[in-house]
């Protein structure tokens, strides 16, 4: 998707602060990090959000994203982590192609807002 501001990042033409790399997936620091580590895991093909992946049937997708993410916390030496992903704007979805969002690095409460 041309408009997409993940797609560029994932294609190079935007920067951004990358700590992974797979044919299918990219993961970046978030912009505005709300934890000590803060990472979207993205697949590298513009998919709306989780819920058009698990639509589509899309379960390679899926674990390589979740794989992406737990190596992720391993490389990033944090034991205690949140993996979170918004679908809708009613849940926080901001940006339109499917993130991950890793955060870890300090105490978290629950329920989230
Ligand atoms: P959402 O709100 O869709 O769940 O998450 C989008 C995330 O993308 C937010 O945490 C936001 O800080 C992050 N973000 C937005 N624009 C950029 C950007 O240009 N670069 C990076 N690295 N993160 C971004
Ligand atoms: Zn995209």
């Amino acid at each position: 998707m041309s408009d997409c501001l993940f797609c560029s990042i994932a294609k190079g033409d935007i920067p951004a602060d990358i700590v992974m790399e797979t044919p299918d997936a990219v993961a970046f620091r978030d912009i505005a990090p709300e934890a000590p580590t803060h990472i979207l895991v993205i697949p590298r093909e513009h998919v709306e959000s989780v819920a058009r992946a698990g639509a589509d049937r899309n379960d390679a997708m899926l674990g390589s994203l979740m794989r992406a993410a737990t190596d992720l916390a391993v490389q990033e030496g944090i034991e205690s982590y949140r993996i979170v992903t918004n679908v809708g704007e009613d849940a926080g979805q901001s940006v339109f192609h499917l993130h991950l969002h890793l955060l870890g690095g300090r105490a978290m409460s629950w329920p989230p807002g």
